[in-house]
């Protein structure tokens, strides 16, 4: 096999077609509301019950969306890879569960998940289906300062020794439906492509960071992923991008 390790990035975009909207960073609007009073630590301190309601609305809302046929063709991949001896590693910045849903697995959640609330006070965190506020009690150590398992602008993202890691180790670097402006992440593809491993983007249109991909493959990632890993799989090659 010309690949044995491949480390993908997913973004908002491979959920869009389960119904769950993207992050529009074009006018700072999430779901309507300004990013600095839902995705940020200072937010929180204003007003900790509208970021409360604003995640247990999208908890509740994610809980009935089902994967696309995109999640589904990245467990493939990763089935079939561990088959040949490969290993597929799903850095994700999404805070839905829908690559656990697809039964993907060594799924690593940077930016946190919305089944998960973190306790400012003692700082553990533990999964967590229901709604949240400022009377729910920490299971540790009882105090009532549990906030959303969400990492904010401005904190820092989770597991990232473990990501290093994998962007060393791998030997192919693909990103699905991320736009290239939320760092730590949008940078992973600079690492890679300065190591010499190709690049791949699949999104709607090029995102900001383009330029350093090997090859940009447009369109819905519905139905580019399962083409892109039918013919990974079949030739042991890439596709060309007009190919999908
Ligand atoms: P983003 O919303 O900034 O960008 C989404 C990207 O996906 C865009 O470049 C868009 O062109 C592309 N896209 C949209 N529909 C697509 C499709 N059908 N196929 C392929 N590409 C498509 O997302 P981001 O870069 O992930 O950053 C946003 C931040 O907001 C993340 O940190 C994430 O935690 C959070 N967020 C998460 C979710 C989720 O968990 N599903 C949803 C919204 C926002």
């Amino acid at each position: 096999m010309r690949y044995q390790h491949i480390l993908v990035l997913t973004g908002a975009g491979i959920s869009a077609e389960s119904g769950i909207p993207v992050f529009r960073s074009e006018d700072g609007l999430w779901e309507n509301h300004r990013v600095e009073d839902v995705a940020t630590p200072e937010g929180f301190e204003r007003n900790p019950q509208l970021v409360h309601d604003f995640y247990n609305q999208m908890r509740q809302s994610v809980k009935s969306k089902q994967p696309n046929a995109a999640h589904l063709a990245l467990t493939k991949l990763q089935r079939e890879m561990e088959q040949r001896q490969g290993r597929v590693t799903i850095v994700t910045q999404n805070i839905d569960d829908l690559h656990e849903k697809a039964q993907s697995h060594d799924v690593i959640h940077m930016h946190g998940e919305l089944n998960s609330i973190l306790c400012s006070h003692c700082g553990k965190s533990y999964e967590w289906h229901e709604d949240c506020d400022g009377t729910t009690e920490c299971k540790f150590c009882g105090h009532k300062t549990m906030r959303p398992d969400i990492v904010w602008f401005g904190e820092i993202p989770y597991h990232m020794d473990a990501i290093e890691r994998a962007i060393m180790q791998c030997d192919l670097f693909i990103a699905i439906g991320t736009s290239g402006v939320v760092y730590p992440a949008a940078g992973f593809v600079s690492y890679c492509s300065r190591q010499g491993k190709p690049c791949l983007e699949f999104n709607l249109t090029p995102s900001a960071n383009s330029g350093v991909f090997t090859h940009s493959y447009l369109g819905k990632a519905g139905t580019t992923i399962p083409a892109f890993v039918d013919y990974f799989l079949e030739h042991d090659a890439l596709p060309d991008p007009s190919a999908l």
